[in-house]
């Protein structure tokens, strides 16, 4: 839309036609509750506001300057870098996720052929490939021309602690005055100490995220990218184990899907395939009883049954586990597995025909779909923008729409989570007409 079209819009513009008074009580309440403070109740006097930064708000002759507000992202006319003097650099950590090529080939040639940046490097093997000494790869527009059609990540990816001054010591070595840290939130904690030490040393090195987190549970931006392409793949698992339930005798599909702490991809996968009778996220604790008991009542209606469960759901029926991962993140237990023998087991008075399918590794290898890669490509450009003006201990995303920096501190301080009361959850609930709680 054109500013002066937003400019010119006004409050009676923006009125509803309203038939009458309205006094009949939603059956909803059934699925939302009656709480005071649920957000699914819209309040008449509340409102969604067409301006959405403090320019468009000041321009309309309103003060908004007190709102807390972000800094936006995009290209500056005055830049920090002087481009000829640019050799930028670029890690990938953590797990894989659809898209990271499509970062990498667009950070290179928005720096190199819009910026004119002298060079940029690809360190291998997220951190590590800072700290052990090996040489990086020359990044150059060629090399990276067809890499956007390849799940994974041509640098490698890798877990493990690297101590800070050790990577800061091979940026100088090279000459490197921005870093572009494609990472969770693990990474981007990395990327904090990474910041820190440059500043403790006076060195003029931006360091810029772009958040990579297929869950989904990064705060504050609207979502990140590579989670469409994954709750897109995880929903024709959910669509084969439908098939399968739905042709068995007694036929239960259970398919596993990522989501350590936050179910966005099997709420959104299961709102894509429909069919599931069953969502089961992190957020939204369950009982076994509960589960069996809604299993069985739909096995004896409808012949079949579809649970969809998120890894980190249900986590506290078993106990927990003390392994970690190199990074020192706790593993998970396996409550796919653990799903699968209590529904064999406390079924077994019925002949059961049992599909579990754990398509993990299937879903974050793919390349990103279309949405994603346009997405991709305008974070790599966010990124490139905010390393230029000279902003550090920042990370890019889209929040409503808009392209954002944010402060790497407050992206890492809490995560996003479904809201168990927010609208959302309750799509989830209609479509798959599963209890308020198990
Ligand atoms: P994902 O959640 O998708 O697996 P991630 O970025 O959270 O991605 P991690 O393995 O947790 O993945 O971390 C990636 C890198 O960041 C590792 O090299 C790890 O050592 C480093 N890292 C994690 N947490 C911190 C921290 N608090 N401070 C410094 N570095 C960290
Ligand atoms: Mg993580």
């Amino acid at each position: 839309m054109r500013l002066s079209d937003l400019q010119a819009i006004t409050h009676e513009d923006l009125l509803i036609t309203r038939l009458g008074q309205r006094t009949v009580d939603t059956p909803l309440q059934e699925l939302l509750g009656n709480r005071q403070e649920s957000v699914h109740y819209v309040t008449e006097t509340d409102r969604v506001l067409v301006d959405d930064t403090l320019g468009m708000a000041k321009n309309r002759g309103v003060e908004a300057a007190d709102l807390p507000a972000f800094n936006p992202g995009g290209p500056r006319r005055k830049l920090f870098f002087d481009p000829s003097e640019v050799t930028a650099a670029i890690v990938t950590c953590g797990g894989l996720c659809p898209g990271l090529n499509n970062v990498i080939r667009a950070l290179v040639l928005h720096l190199r052929h819009a910026y004119g940046c002298r060079d940029v490097l690809g360190f291998r093997n997220g951190y590590q490939g800072l700290a052990d000494g090996s040489e990086p790869l020359r990044l150059t527009p060629e090399l990276v021309r067809d890499i956007h059609t390849r799940g994974g990540t041509i640098l490698g990816t890798s877990r493990g602690n690297q101590d800070p001054a050790t990577m800061i010591e091979t940026l100088v070595r090279h000459n490197v005055n921005m870093l572009f840290v494609v990472g969770g939130d693990g990474t981007l904690r990395g990327a904090q100490t990474l910041a820190t030490e440059a500043a403790r040393r006076d060195l003029p090195i931006a360091v810029v995220g772009v958040p990579k987190t297929i869950d989904n549970d990064i705060p504050w931006i609207d979502h990140s990218f590579g989670f469409q392409t994954a709750y897109a793949r995880a929903a024709e698992s959910i669509q084969a184990a439908h098939v399968e339930a739905s042709s068995g005798v007694n036929g239960i599909g259970l398919v596993k899907l990522m989501g350590r702490h936050s179910g966005f991809i099997a709420a959104h996968a299961a709102l894509v395939a429909q069919g599931v009778d069953f969502t089961l996220i992190p957020e939204v604790p369950f009982t076994l009883d509960g589960l069996l008991d809604g299993v069985r009542k739909k096995l004896a209606n409808q012949g079949h049954a579809v649970v969809v469960v998120a890894e980190g759901a249900g986590q506290d029926l078993l106990p927990p586990s003390t392994a970690t991962d190199p990074s020192g993140n706790r593993k998970l237990v396996d409550i796919g597995a653990f799903l699968k023998q209590q529904l064999t087991e406390g079924l077994s008075d019925l002949p059961l025909s049992l599909r579990y399918i754990d398509p993990g590794y299937a879903i974050r290898s793919v390349p990103a779909n279309a949405f994603d890669a346009v997405y991709c490509t305008r974070l790599a450009q966010a990124a490139t923008h905010a390393a230029m003006a000279g902003f550090t201990s920042v990370m890019v995303g889209s929040r409503r729409g808009r392209f954002i920096n944010l402060p790497i501190a407050l992206a890492t301080k809490t995560s996003n989570h479904v809201d168990p009361h927010g609208d959302l959850w309750m799509a989830v609930l209609e479509t798959t007409g599963q209890p308020l709680s198990l």
